[in-house]
């Protein structure tokens, strides 16, 4: 099962009727909550492009790039995002 799975399962289970709600407490909530943040940060996203710097499209902290695209962090060192390279080293 993806990340987005889950995250839609929980999503789902968030929105489900007043009744059924009731029998959960706020800690059960705020566990999906946590969950589905924590999830999110695993789906790669593109880094925003600040002043000629890569920087986390999250929490806006600059991503270390070198040349040899290995070295490219691959998840944020701040907040745990996970960050997508693609067509970023195409820089012809
Ligand atoms: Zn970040």
């Amino acid at each position: 099962m993806e990340a987005k799975e889950v995250i839609s399962e929980l999503e789902w289970l968030k929105k489900m009727p007043a009744s059924t709600i009731k029998i959960w407490s706020p800690v059960t909530i705020r566990s999906f909550d946590i969950s589905i943040e924590a999830l999110k940060k695993r789906i790669p996203m593109k880094p925003k492009d600040v002043s000629s710097q890569k920087r986390c499209p999250v929490c806006g902290r600059r991503l270390p790039i070198k040349e040899n695209s290995n070295s490219m962090a691959w998840f944020c060192g701040r907040c745990g995002q996970a960050i997508d390279w693609s067509d970023q080293d195409e820089d012809v």
